[in-house]
């Protein structure tokens, strides 16, 4: 494992669990919720990366908010360290335990509250995944104003406790622009209802927003309303092939010129990433015919009218191949190839998964200088690792991984500090959308001003006094014993 965990101390004033601590959670939970099985808790130990591994004994499985209450108000009496799940997808070490806090999966909370077709607002409790809720919005003729790789597995909780930004944010904007409201269960047991259903409410201080995003270091989140889009009628996918990263970018800017209005995901990817999908992907093809392409861009666009969107794109793709700004492209013609274009760009995280050992960074960075810090790691790191350059272009947001056949501690030494002090030199964020969790707690410096973490270290101390939550995340490990 490529954990760092060994670095960091279990922090000796957490009690550990113990046969009354069992007893209690039985009589509230249920025999079956309470799990001690070691193949069920290897699962839940062990991040979506198999690079971080906690060693927790027990993991709960709540079925209500006056249940995460009761648990959480336990665990703070008894000083028993917890670590909140959703689905387990989370790509920073942060939903894992790192030594053997409890685990509280929202799994079983995962029923849809209410939904209004009128406002198209959706409340549900933190446990539904993602894509259910996609299929039961799809019903209802409305759509998530997210989209993940992950969405089989991640919940609606989960996201919201990552801000999670994803496919679409492009066009709907991040989930602190999407959630009206939320309910939250406070370390020490308290249930914070804020699950407004308005979209206009300025009455004081925007709790909701300290727990979007603060990936259960603040408390657990059990309830979420959240506005969705309807679904438009027509959908258009292209994939298209840039010769240099200079083409990718000028493109950006023309789309947004002239397909601004329509525009729902501007992904891109680089030929390393590509050949990766290719090699380790089942079923995946390159639809462009083969050649030398360094760049891939996928454009969707999302609007109501069929035919006039459908021209509109195609003259955009005829006049930027004209200046030479794409060099190849395809247009989807139905769902499945619009569906199969989508499962490369959606796949490569599993592709290199299934390469070896990864190390993943996710880094905002502006549009112009994304893909030098790519080519700069390529050079430093040489032939030894292969450098993939991949994301969400359209918000400025590059996943760069370093593959290599295992984790080497050598090869970390040259990556790091380098890609945080290059990515803060220019400007950049370490985390665009994956969150701080273990992997990235002691570089929040790199990005936040030690006046804003010390504010946090003060809210997180205000509201989880015995840092019982989801401990050695999020903030650096000298700011968070109690
Ligand atoms: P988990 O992984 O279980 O937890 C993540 C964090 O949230 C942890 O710190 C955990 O303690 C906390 N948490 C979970 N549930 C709660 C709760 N109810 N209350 C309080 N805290 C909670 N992320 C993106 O942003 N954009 C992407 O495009 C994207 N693509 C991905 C593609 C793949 C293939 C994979 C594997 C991951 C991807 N991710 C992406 C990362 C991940 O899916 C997101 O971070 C997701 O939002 C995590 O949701 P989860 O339910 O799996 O949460």
């Amino acid at each position: 494992f490529g954990s760092i965990a060994t670095k960091i101390q279990r922090n000796p004033e957490f009690a550990t669990i113990n046969s009354d601590d069992i007893r209690y959670f039985r009589d509230l939970l249920g025999e079956k919720n309470v799990i001690q099985d070691e193949d069920a808790l290897l699962a839940a130990n062990m991040d979506w990366m198999r690079k971080y591994q906690g060693s927790s004994k027990l993991l709960l499985l709540p079925r209500s908010t006056e249940e995460v209450s009761q648990v959480l108000k336990y665990c703070n009496s008894r000083c028993l360290a917890v670590v909140p799940q959703g689905g387990n997808t989370g790509l920073v070490g942060g939903s894992v335990p790192v030594f053997d806090e409890v685990i509280v999966n929202l799994g079983s909370m995962n029923k849809v509250i209410s939904f209004d077709e009128v406002s198209g607002i959706l409340v549900s409790e933190a446990g539904c995944i993602l894509e259910s809720l996609v299929n039961f919005l799809d019903n209802n003729g409305f759509i998530m104003p997210l989209d993940l790789g992950s969405k089989g597995s991640c919940q609606i909780g989960g996201n919201v406790s990552t801000n999670a930004g994803g496919l679409r944010l492009i066009r709907y904007g991040s989930l602190h622009a999407n959630v009206l409201g939320l309910e939250a269960v406070l370390a020490n047991g308290d249930v914070l209802n804020m699950l407004g259903t308005l979209r206009k409410d300025n009455t004081g201080y925007d709790l909701k927003h300290l727990f979007i995003g603060s990936e259960g270091s603040l408390g657990i989140v059990t309830k979420v309303s959240i506005l969705t889009p309807p679904k438009l009628s027509s959908v258009n996918v292209a994939f298209l092939a840039c010769t240099d990263y200079l083409s990718c970018q000028k493109l950006l800017l023309e789309v947004r010129r002239k397909l601004g209005e329509v525009l729902s995901a501007f992904e891109f990817l680089d030929e390393q990433a590509m050949d990766l999908a290719l090699n380790h992907l089942e079923g995946v093809r390159n639809p462009l015919p083969p050649a030398l392409h360094k760049f891939y861009v996928l454009i969707e666009t999302t609007g109501s009218d069929e035919r006039s969107d459908r021209e509109k794109l195609e003259a955009f793709l005829a006049h930027s191949m004209e200046e030479g700004l794409i060099s190849d492209g395809v247009v989807a013609q139905d769902i499945q190839q619009a569906s199969s274009v989508w499962n490369i760009r959606e796949g490569i995280a599993e592709a290199l998964m299934k390469a070896g050992a990864v190390y993943k960074y996710d880094l905002s960075i502006p549009v112009e200088k994304i893909y030098d810090i790519v080519e700069e790691l390529r050079n430093k790191l040489g032939h030894l690792t292969r450098v993939v350059g991949f994301g969400h272009l359209g918000d400025g947001n590059l996943h760069l991984n370093i593959s290599c056949p295992q984790y080497d501690d050598a090869v970390l030494a040259q990556i790091e500090p380098f890609v945080y002090e290059w990515t803060s030199k220019h400007g950049g964020s370490i985390s665009a959308e994956h969150g701080l969790g273990l992997m990235k707690a002691d570089k929040i410096f790199y990005s936040k001003s030690p006046a804003a973490v010390q504010l946090m270290a003060s809210v997180k101390n205000l509201l989880d006094p015995n840092h019982i939550l989801n401990p050695y995340k999020v903030l650096p490990h000298s700011l968070s014993s109690p």
